[in-house]
């Protein structure tokens, strides 16, 4: 008789980070490196099917499908639809660059919400942050577009250090009727650790707890910012596996806690500090700023 492994754990929150690719490239500050030469990895559709349903064993309420950018895989419309199948309630973090019709229709579910980054509202501001000319006018249409289209939408602003400018960004996107938007610091991971060592003083301390990500190789690590810390790949072997190893436990053990914080919400996300302020206070800034 064979006996699963038990996970110590309950995962309540597992992001999908499908695909490298992306048709922008963030220079200063792309988490996850990606860019228009990136490809969607080793992971094949029945692998992310495998995952999305062994998600829901697990007691996974929510998914986060991220890239790169998703919607640029060619099953993505398919893997969202099946986690939604499941009963699962899916965030979709988009660039919002270019979005087709039949996304749209996606996206209009009950159970998908829909996540962006933003950067100025100066067109040439936000375009010198993506690396390329005309994105800013694209996602902002598109953020016009979800709003018109009632899509529960979250924006997330990064703080590179003009204040002003994430404020000023801010500002317009609630002027837009954006109901959720969020200031946070960059966070030291990716582009931007240039060619410093990541660090888990970048993290907000509650990596992989009830938490982790699939990124594009299979491999399992503490969140998509924590991509550094990983314990084993869903290639071969099972994510509960995985999450019940030594390793696991290892390489939550080595985040630093900070003093009484509370749980992650399900939806913290790169870049995105959830409930937190523009000065990182709240429970999700990195732990070095705590
Ligand atoms: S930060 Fe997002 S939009 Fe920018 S290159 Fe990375 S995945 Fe693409």
């Amino acid at each position: 008789m064979t006996i699963a492994p038990e996970v110590p754990t309950t995962l309540r929150f597992l992001s999908l980070e499908i695909t490298g690719r992306c048709q922008l490239s963030c220079p200063p500050l792309c988490y996850a490196k990606s860019g228009p030469t990136r490809n969607h990895g080793s992971m094949t559709e029945d692998d992310w099917n495998r995952v999305i349903d062994e998600a829901v064993t697990l007691g996974v309420e929510d998914v986060q499908v991220i890239g790169g950018e998703p919607t640029l895989h060619p099953a993505f419309d398919r893997m969202v639809q099946r986690a939604v199948d499941a009963g699962l309630r899916v965030r979709v973090y988009s660039n919002l660059f270019r979005i087709r019709d039949e996304h749209w229709r996606l996206f209009e579910h009950p159970s998908v919400r829909l996540a962006t980054t933003y950067h100025s509202p100066v067109a040439s501001e936000h375009d010198e942050v993506t690396g390329r000319d005309g994105s800013h006018k694209a996602t902002r249409a598109n953020i016009v577009e979800a709003v018109r289209r009632g899509i529960r939408l979250k924006v997330a602003v990064l703080d590179g250090g003009d204040h002003e400018r994430a404020e000023r960004a801010r500002a317009e996107m609630q002027a837009l009727g954006v109901h959720e938007v969020h200031v946070s610091d960059v966070r030291a991971v990716g582009n931007a650790a240039g060619t410093a060592m990541p660090s888990t003083s970048s993290l907000c301390g509650r990596c992989g707890d009830k938490k982790a990500a699939v990124l594009p190789n299979g491999n399992v690590s503490v969140c998509e910012m924590g991509r550094f810390l990983t314990a084993g790949s869903v290639k071969d072997a099972s994510l509960t596996s995985v999450l019940a190893s030594d390793r696991w436990a290892e390489v939550t053990a080595s985040i630093p806690r900070r003093a009484g914080m509370a749980l992650c919400p399900p939806d913290c996300a790169p870049n995105d500090d959830s409930s937190c302020g523009p000065d990182n206070s709240g429970p999700c800034g990195p732990a070095d700023d705590g």
